[in-house]
């Protein structure tokens, strides 16, 4: 139903604590710098692991995060992961493609063994 869409504009009849749940996740800015200096901020759910890498919105570059005063960031960082290695040389939409590709060749391999 539509009314859900509209839930903001009348906060008295809906409690902060049913929403906190669902979709009202907290969010923090998290900013990356790309070696040619632009700035990317990415919006983030405190919750969510942050990466250290960040694709530039302007260029493209691996951007790195940028260590701002938020209280948040001083978690201890999660260990680089294989896929953060990856994440730095190769951006989303290649290593969707790439997945692609192997799947293809995966489910061609199993046809014919099949
Ligand atoms: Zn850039």
């Amino acid at each position: 139903m539509g009314e859900r869409a509209l839930r903001g504009t009348r906060l008295g009849a809906t409690s902060y604590e049913n929403d906190r749940n669902t979709d009202l996740a907290p969010r923090q800015e998290v900013s990356y710098t790309c070696p040619k200096g632009h700035l990317t901020t990415v919006p983030l759910a405190v919750e969510a692991e942050i990466p250290t890498n960040w694709e530039c919105r302007y260029c493209g570059s691996p951007a790195l995060r940028v260590d701002a005063e938020q209280p948040q960031q001083k978690k201890a960082k999660p260990p680089r992961t294989h896929w953060d290695m990856l994440l730095e040389r190769r951006s989303i939409e290649d290593l969707e493609e790439v997945l692609n590709e192997r799947l293809a060749i995966l489910r061609e391999q199993r046809r014919k063994s099949a």
